[in-house]
C-alpha cells in the first residue's frame, strides 16, 4: 500500500495509475476532492481517496489509518506541492509561508508520521519529490527553490535515521514537467523554457512516476538518501 500525497492529478495520478497497473493498493491524498474522487473511482478497489491537506497533522493520522486499514503502509509519495512564480522582490511573507507550509512542512509531518505505520508493515521506502529548482537557482521561483532544497536535506536526514529501521528515504528532482502546475505559461514562456533543457522537450508526468516507482520498489533495495534528476538534462 502506498500513500501518495497531492495525488489527485498531474504526477501523483500518474503514480497511483501505474501502481495499480502493477498490483498494487494506493491512497490517494489532496485537496482537490472532486478530482482525487474520480480518479480513485477510475482504479476501482485498488485506490482510495482521503481528503488530505498535507499542512494539518489530523488529515495525516486519516490518511495513514485508512493505508493501514487497506493492508499496511510501505511507500510513502511525498508529492503535494504549490508553486507560485515569484522573484524574491516579489515574495511577500504570505507567500513565503504557503510555500513552505505546503512543501517543506508537508512533507516533514509526512516522513514523520508514517515511520510507526511503516515499522508494523515490516519497513517502507519514501519518496520525497523536490525539483530541479532544488539543485540549482531559480529565476521567478524564490520561495518554491528555498523548499525544494530543504527536501533534498530533509531527505538525507532521514535516511541517516531511519537506515536502522528499514525505511529507506530517496528524493526525486523532476525537470520542467508538463503538468497543470504550469498551466499559467503560456506558448512562448514554454518554448523559452523548452530550449534550455538539453534534451529539448519538457517532461511527462509519466516519465517522472516511472523513476519513483523504482525508488519505491525492492529494485532500489540498497539506496537511501539518492536523489534522482528526471530533467532531460537541465541541471546537467
Ligand atoms: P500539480 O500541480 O498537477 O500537482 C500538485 C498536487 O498537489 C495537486 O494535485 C494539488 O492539489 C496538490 N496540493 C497542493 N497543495 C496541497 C496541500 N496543501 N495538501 C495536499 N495536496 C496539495 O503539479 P505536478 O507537476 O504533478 O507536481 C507534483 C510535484 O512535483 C510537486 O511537488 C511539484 O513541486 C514537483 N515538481 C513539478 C515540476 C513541474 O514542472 N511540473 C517540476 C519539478 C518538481
Amino acid at each position: 500500500m502506498v500513500l501518495i500525497s497531492g495525488g489527485a492529478r498531474g504526477q501523483g495520478a500518474a503514480e497511483a495509475r501505474m501502481l495499480v497497473e502493477r498490483g498494487a493498493s494506493v491512497v490517494i491524498g489532496d485537496v482537490l476532492d472532486d478530482r482525487g474522487g474520480e480518479l480513485a473511482e477510475e482504479l476501482s478497489r485498488s485506490a482510495t481517496f482521503v481528503h488530505h491537506d498535507v499542512t494539518s497533522e489530523a488529515d495525516w493520522v486519516r490518511a495513514i489509518e485508512t493505508a493501514e486499514r487497506m493492508g499496511g503502509l510501505h511507500g510513502l509519495v511525498n508529492n503535494a506541492g504549490v508553486y507560485q512564480p515569484r522573484s524574491m522582490d516579489d515574495t511577500d511573507i504570505a507567500m513565503w509561508e504557503r510555500h513552505v507550509s505546503v512543501n517543506q512542512f508537508g512533507c516533514y509531518l509526512g516522513m514523520r508520521m508514517v515511520v510507526a505505520a511503516m515499522e508494523r508493515s515490516g519497513g517502507g521506502a519514501i519518496v520525497n519529490i523536490s525539483s530541479v529548482a532544488g539543485l540549482r537557482g531559480a529565476q521567478q521561483a524564490f520561495a518554491y527553490c528555498a523548499t525544494k532544497w530543504a527536501l533534498r536535506g530533509m531527505t538525507r536526514s532521514a535516511a541517516r535515521e531511519l537506515g536502522g529501521r528499514n525505511i529507506r528515504v530517496n528524493c526525486v528532482c523532476p525537470g520542467v514537467t508538463d503538468t497543470e502546475m504550469l498551466g499559467h505559461w503560456d506558448d512562448a514562456e514554454r518554448a523559452s523554457r523548452v530550449e534550455a533543457i538539453p534534451m529539448e522537450r519538457m517532461g511527462t508526468a509519466e516519465e517522472i512516476a516511472r523513476v519513483v516507482l523504482f525508488l519505491l520498489s525492492e529494485d532500489s533495495s540498497y539506496m537511501t538518501g539518492a536523489e534522482l534528476a528526471v530533467d532531460g538534462g537541465l541541471a546537467a
